[in-house]
């Protein structure tokens, strides 16, 4: 089978697998849309999927790579929405705000202040969400969950930035109930702090996890590896 071809029926086996899953979600938050991860996606992949419509929202963790890849004209004449779903050094803020349209893993007050002065000097408004931290490993990002709900709110003071949800990584769980119960605390935590009539989103699920997560309200799961890697490493 041709590469084009196993990129597009893997994208396809996402979209339905999230689709079934937000059929099955007790209470939806909202119209879920998928997050195509692009940090370890060849360029030539990307394009393919770009050229065929099919890309929307898209998900990179480095700065310097998504930079020159999304500044590219073949790159830049599509219009994606472009997330930031990395860890930000601050030394490379400036060019995160240039280049993406959210950054979805802000997790401390010096950094959203640091993002919010870049964003006003550029006039725009940037989107953001907070990570929540949701093990206790400390080589996970993010905050604990009540840290991220007092960030998010400080953060609605900041000019140049929109605080629009949050985003979590799930840990390596065995128990699917124990994973359902994590994405639920996260869930329960977005319906209160986030009102429906405004713009908002819930980033939870990978490719390990995204119709579990889906199932439990993400609205923004973010999959890389189940469209770009899957039945494709030989090739
Ligand atoms: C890499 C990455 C993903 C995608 O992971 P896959 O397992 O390849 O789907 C999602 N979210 C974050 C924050 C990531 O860094």
């Amino acid at each position: 089978m041709c590469r084009e071809k196993i990129l597009t029926d893997n994208l396809d086996r996402v979209e339905k697998i999230i689709s079934l899953a937000s059929h099955k979600a007790a209470a939806p938050s909202g119209a879920v849309s998928l997050m195509a991860v692009t940090k370890y996606a060849q360029d030539k992949d990307v394009l393919t999927l770009l050229a065929a419509g099919r890309l929307h929202h898209v998900g990179e963790s480095r700065v310097q790579q998504a930079y020159a890849r999304w500044t590219n004209p073949v790159f830049a004449k599509y219009p994606v929405v472009k997330h930031f779903i990395g860890h930000l050094q601050k030394n490379k803020a400036a060019k995160a705000v240039m280049l993406f349209d959210f950054i979805d893993s802000v997790d401390s007050l010096s950094l959203a202040e640091m993002l919010s002065r870049h964003a006003v000097k550029l006039g725009k408004t940037l989107k953001v969400m907070v990570q929540v931290k949701l093990t206790d490993k400390d080589t996970q990002s993010g905050l604990p969950l009540e840290q991220a709900r007092a960030l998010a709110k400080q953060i609605t003071a900041l000019p140049g930035l929109a605080v629009c949800g949050y985003m979590a990584i799930a840990p390596q769980v065995d128990d699917a109930q124990q994973l359902r119960g994590l994405f639920r605390t996260v869930r329960q935590a977005f319906e209160e702090d986030f009102p429906a009539d405004k713009e908002r989103w819930l980033s939870l699920g990978m490719s390990a996890d995204f119709a579990v997560a889906v199932e439990e309200g993400s609205t923004l799961p973010r999959v890389g590896s189940d469209i770009f890697a899957r039945n494709l490493e030989d090739l």
